[in-house]
C-alpha cells in the first residue's frame, strides 16, 4: 500500500487525511494517510502532504525538528498546498522563510490576501474542461515556474504547478470534496515511483 504522511508541525492536518483517504479508496488503491512530526518518519513515507497554515511557524519548526535535510532528500512524492507551496520553492520573497527548493518555483506570498482574506475562485486545470472550485485563504502565488517544472493551475495568476511526483497549489484542495488533484497527484506518483 502507499503510506501518505501528512506533516502536522503546523496548519490543516486532518481534512488532508480525510480527502487522502477518499482519494486512495475511489482510485482503488490500499494505503495508510497519517500524519507525522518527526524527521524520522519521513523514511517510511511514499507521499508527504505539506499543509496549509503559516509558512513562518512551519519554516521555524521544520528547522527544530531537523528536517529540511531528510524532505530534500526525499524520494517520494510531495503534496504542497497553500504555506507549503510557499516552502517546497526555489525561491521566496519572504526572507524569513528559508524555502526547500525542491521545486523550480519562486513563490509570492500572501500575494492574493493583499486584496482580500480568502475567496473561492475558479480554477483552471491544465487538460481538464471542468473548473476547480479553489478556496484561497491568504493564499500565495507562483511568480515564475522554471524549466524543471510545469505550471498546471491557472486562476488569473498560475496558481499549481508539478514537477516529477510533486505538486504545488496555492488554493486548498482537500476542502470542498472535489478530489481531481488528489487523484491527480496519486496517478503521477505511481507514474514516477523510483525502483526500490
Ligand atoms: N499566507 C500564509 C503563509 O504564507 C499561507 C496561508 C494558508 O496556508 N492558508 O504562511
Amino acid at each position: 500500500g502507499i503510506n501518505i504522511g501528512v506533516c502536522a508541525l503546523q496548519g490543516d492536518v486532518s481534512e488532508h487525511i480525510t480527502a487522502f483517504e477518499a482519494a486512495l479508496s475511489a482510485s482503488g488503491q490500499e494505503g495508510e494517510v497519517f500524519s507525522f512530526r518527526r524527521a524520522e518518519d519521513i523514511s517510511r513515507c511514499d507521499a508527504i502532504v505539506l499543509p496549509g497554515g503559516e509558512s513562518t511557524t512551519i519554516s521555524r519548526l521544520l528547522h527544530k525538528n531537523d528536517m529540511y535535510g531528510p524532505l530534500r532528500a526525499f524520494r517520494g512524492g510531495i503534496f504542497a498546498t497553500c504555506a507549503g507551496m510557499v516552502l517546497i520553492g526555489r525561491e521566496i520573497d519572504d526572507p524569513r522563510i528559508e524555502p526547500l527548493g525542491i521545486m523550480d518555483i519562486t513563490v509570492g506570498r500572501n500575494a492574493f490576501g493583499r486584496q482580500r482574506d480568502s475567496c473561492e475562485m475558479a480554477v483552471t486545470i491544465t487538460g481538464d474542461e471542468k473548473p476547480f472550485c479553489g478556496y484561497f485563504i491568504r493564499a500565495p502565488v507562483i511568480i515564475s515556474v522554471g524549466p524543471e517544472a510545469e505550471p498546471l493551475c491557472y486562476a488569473d495568476h498560475i496558481v499549481g504547478a508539478v514537477q516529477g511526483p510533486h505538486m504545488a497549489l496555492s488554493f486548498h484542495p482537500e476542502l470542498g470534496g472535489d478530489l481531481r488533484l488528489h487523484l491527480l497527484f496519486l496517478e503521477r506518483l505511481g507514474a514516477y515511483k523510483v525502483a526500490p
